[in-house]
C-alpha cells in the first residue's frame, strides 16, 4: 500500500527527496502544494518535473479523510464527521463568528481522562489521532468552505485530551502554524485546551507559541477530583505553578475554562475563591454553563446565578466571557463530542463505546 505523503513531517519528506537524488528546495514546493493550495493529486503540482510527480504518484498517495456526515445547527454551527482509514470517527466542530471562522479540532478518538461531565470521556480512550489526522481535520474543512482564507482560528476543544497525544499535537501545531509552507494559522489564533497534564503543560511553553486554555472548572481539590480523576495526579496548587512558570509569549494570558455546574460550584464563595487563584495570574477566564447530553448528571444553573459569578469577577478586574456554546441542537457544544462508531449513531446515552 502506498503511505500518505502528509503521513511525512518535512525532515522525512527532505530525506526521501535525497536519497532519490533529488534538492532540497523540492519539498518546500511539494508541501507548499498539500498546505497552502491544498492540492489532492501530484498531477496539479505544475513546478515539479514530470519524473518526480510520477516517482511521487508510485510511492505515495495524498489522503484525505472521508466526511461521513455533516449537520449545521439553526445558528450556522457545522459539525463534521471525519471518517478515519481504521473506519473510527471524529468530529470538528466549524464556528462562525462575526468576522471569520474558528474550528474546534479533535486530538484522540475518545479520552483516557475520564471528566464525570464530559460525553467524549464517557467511553475511554480508542487511540491516539496521528498528526495527519489532526491536520486532516482543518484541511478537509478548508476544502468545503466556499472561502477557506475565512477559516482562521482553531481551538483544540474537541475530542480527547491534546496533551495526552503530545507528539502529534506538536507535530499538527507546526504544520498548522508554518508561515513559510504551511497552512499559516498564526499563534495566537491557536489555543489549545488542557485538563492539566502539568508536565506537558511546561514542555508546551517551550515547544510552541499557541495559547494554553486551562480546564479548571472547580476551586478546591476535593471538587475537583471528583469531577475530573487528573486532579488526584496533579492537584489545583501543582497545576497552577504550572500555569505560572509557562512561558507565555508576550502579550497573552492564560485562558481558564469554568464550567458552571448548578449547586456544585456556582455559588458567591467559588466565585471569590477562583478570583484569589487567579489574581497572582495573567489570567483571563471563560465561564462555560454545562451543557447536558442524554444521561448526564449534572444541570446547568440559573442565568442569574451565572451572570452574578461573572460579575464578581469582572469587579475584580478578570477578563470573563460567559461561552454560551453554539450549536447545541446538533449535539456540537463543548462536551457533547463524541464520534460515531460504525453500529451505534450519535447523540446516544454516552456510554455504549467500549474502549479497545
Ligand atoms: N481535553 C481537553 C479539551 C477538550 S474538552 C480539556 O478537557 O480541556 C474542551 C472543554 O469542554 C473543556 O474546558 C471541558 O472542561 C469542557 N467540557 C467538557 N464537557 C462539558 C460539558 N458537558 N459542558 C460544558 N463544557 C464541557
Ligand atoms: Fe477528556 Fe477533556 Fe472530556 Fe475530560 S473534558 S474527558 S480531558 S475531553
Amino acid at each position: 500500500m502506498r503511505d500518505d505523503i502528509k503521513a511525512l513531517t518535512r525532515p522525512e519528506l527532505l530525506t526521501w527527496l535525497e536519497t532519490r537524488g533529488e534538492r532540497a528546495f523540492r519539498a518546500d514546493q511539494i508541501l507548499k502544494w498539500l498546505y497552502v493550495r491544498l492540492a489532492d493529486r501530484f498531477e496539479q503540482m505544475t513546478d515539479l518535473n514530470k519524473a518526480l510527480r510520477s516517482l511521487l504518484t508510485e510511492q505515495f498517495v495524498i489522503h484525505r479523510l472521508g466526511v461521513a456526515d455533516t449537520r449545521t445547527a439553526a445558528d450556522g454551527t457545522r459539525k463534521f464527521l471525519f471518517r478515519l482509514t481504521d473506519g473510527q470517527t471524529v468530529e470538528s466542530v466549524l464556528i462562525p463568528e462575526r468576522d471569520h471562522f474558528t474550528l474546534c479540532v479533535s486530538s484522540q478518538v475518545g479520552c483516557a481522562q475520564g471528566c464525570r461531565f464530559c460525553l467524549t470521556g464517557q467511553g475511554g480512550l480508542v487511540r491516539n489521532l496521528n498528526h495527519a489526522e489532526i491536520v486532516g481535520q482543518v484541511w478537509e474543512t478548508r476544502k468545503q468552505m466556499d472561502d477557506p482564507g475565512q477559516l482562521t482560528n482553531l481551538v483544540f476543544m474537541g475530542m480527547g485530551e491534546p496533551l495526552a497525544n503530545y507528539d502529534n499535537l506538536v507535530k499538527a501545531i507546526e504544520v498548522l502554524t508554518n508561515s513559510d509552507w504551511g497552512m499559516k494559522f498564526a499563534t495566537r489564533h491557536v489555543t489549545v485546551s488542557t485538563s492539566g497534564l502539568v508536565p506537558r503543560l511546561l514542555d508546551l511553553g517551550r515547544d510552541t507559541r499557541i495559547n494554553p486554555a486551562i480546564s479548571l472548572n472547580a476551586v478546591d481539590d476535593a471538587t475537583r477530583s471528583r469531577l475530573m480523576p487528573i486532579n488526584r495526579k496533579y492537584p489545583i496548587a501543582d497545576l497552577l505553578e504550572a500555569c505560572r512558570q509557562y512561558n507565555l509569549p508576550k502579550g497573552r494570558k492564560l485562558t481558564f475554562e469554568y464550567i458552571l455546574f448548578k449547586d456544585l460550584n456556582d455559588g458567591p464563595e467559588q466565585a471569590r475563591r477562583l478570583a484569589k487563584l487567579l489574581a497572582p495570574l495573567k489570567a483571563k477566564i471563560n465561564l462555560i454553563p454545562f451543557n447536558p447530553y442524554p444521561g448526564s448528571a449534572f444541570d446547568r444553573p440559573s442565568e442569574t446565578r451565572i451572570e452574578a459569578f461573572k460579575a464578581f469577577l469582572m469587579e475584580k478586574h478578570f477578563t470573563c466571557v460567559v461561552r454560551y456554546s453554539k450549536g447545541q441542537d446538533i449535539m456540537a457544544a463543548c462536551g457533547q463530542l463524541r464520534g460515531q462508531s460504525g453500529k451505534s449513531g450519535s447523540g446516544g446515552t454516552g456510554a455504549t463505546e467500549e474502549p479497545s
